[in-house]
């Protein structure tokens, strides 16, 4: 351990420093509370043994100092008191003393407070450690629960969340937002066909496809089953458009062959396209429904293509 001693007179300093030293450890000295202080803060310090009346900063008050300063490891702090001085040695762990010797100092007195010092900065220690480890496990947890294992795409949580966050973005700053919604076409005789493996490997290249093909800013989730949605933030709903009929002219390009699906003989996506309304603040449903309906449009034209909302047409402004 690093043990620092702060101790004004010269005498006790030095035998404290040898017999700390003894025990093997490595030993810093201060000549009053003020440089004890100054160590401290430049030097990572396991243990620190303090008389209680030093001029300028005492004893007391560098405990209570140190305790109001989280370091990065725990200091385990011991009291000098001279015999007698009871009252003050519980000044002392009021202040956040761990233990305390009295002067003179007995050496085996010393070397069972160090011990007993070693095994508290220890657990300190691991505690820290462990903190530390539960956290970044919270984090990941928190991160898995929101991410489709198949596509590593957010899943619906995720956009749950995140369309609460766009809400509040769009009503306070009047920022603009639009969404592709995108269902594979036929997809159910694919699966009957090819097998559901060869499917989610499908849904897995779509859903890599869709988060390349979209610029940064853009978020891609998975919605549904074989359903993916994208947002984008500042686009308007003609430029959205063009996007994702990007995203449905890089899946065709994919080539995947679909040999039930008599019209393109490959996996295609049909896409609804709609813009967030002011009247859709309340409750995110209402867009959702339109790219919904926009995308059935899609559908019922004959799939592999895009529809943009009527209701979004209206609105739609350039950039
Ligand atoms: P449409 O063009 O009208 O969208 O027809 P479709 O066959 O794609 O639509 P339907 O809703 O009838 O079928 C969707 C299919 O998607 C059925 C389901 O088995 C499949 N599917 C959903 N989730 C998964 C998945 O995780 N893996 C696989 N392999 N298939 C899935
Ligand atoms: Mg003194
Ligand atoms: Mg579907
Ligand atoms: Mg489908």
């Amino acid at each position: 351990m690093r043990v620092l001693i702060a101790e004004d007179d010269a005498v006790p300093r030095l035998i404290l420093k040898l017999t700390v030293e003894k025990f093997g450890h490595e030993c810093l000295v201060a000549e009053d509370g003020s440089q004890a202080w100054d160590i401290y803060q430049n030097t990572s310090v396991n243990v620190i043994i303090s008389d209680r009346m030093m001029p300028g900063l005492d004893g007391l008050e560098l405990c209570r100092r140190i305790r109001e300063t989280p370091g990065v490891g725990y200091t385990f702090f011991i009291f000098l008191t001279a015999l007698g001085e009871k009252e003050q040695l519980l000044a002392g762990i009021r202040a956040g003393a761990d233990d305390y010797l009295t002067k003179p100092f007995d050496p085996d007195e010393l070397h069972v407070r160090l011990i007993v010092a070693s095994r508290v900065t220890e657990l300190h220690q691991q505690l820290t450690e462990q903190r530390a480890e539960l956290k970044q496990l919270n984090q990941e947890l928190f991160q898995q629960g929101r991410r489709d294992p198949l596509t590593h795409l957010g899943n619906r949580l995720r956009l749950m969340e995140d369309l609460a966050t766009i809400a509040g973005q769009a009503e306070r700053y009047g920022k603009r937002y639009c969404m592709i919604l995108c269902d594979v076409d036929c997809f159910k005789s694919y699966n009957d066909y090819y097998g559901h493996i060869a499917g989610d490997k499908v849904l897995h290249d779509i859903g890599q496809t869709i988060a390349q093909t979209c610029r940064d800013g853009d978020t891609a989730y998975r919605y549904g089953g074989e359903e993916f949605l994208v947002i984008l933030p500042e686009q308007s709903p003609a430029n959205a458009a063009i996007a994702a009929e990007r995203v449905r002219h890089m899946i065709e390009t994919l080539a995947i062959p679909h040999a039930t699906k008599a019209s393109t003989g490959r996996v295609t996506i049909s896409a609804g396209v709609a813009m967030l309304k002011p009247s859709d603040y309340q409750t995110m449903h209402h867009w959702l429904k339109r790219a919904d309906e926009a995308l059935y449009r899609a559908k019922r034209e004959g799939r592999n293509r895009i529809v943009l909302d009527t209701g979004s047409c209206d609105n739609s402004t350039n950039g």
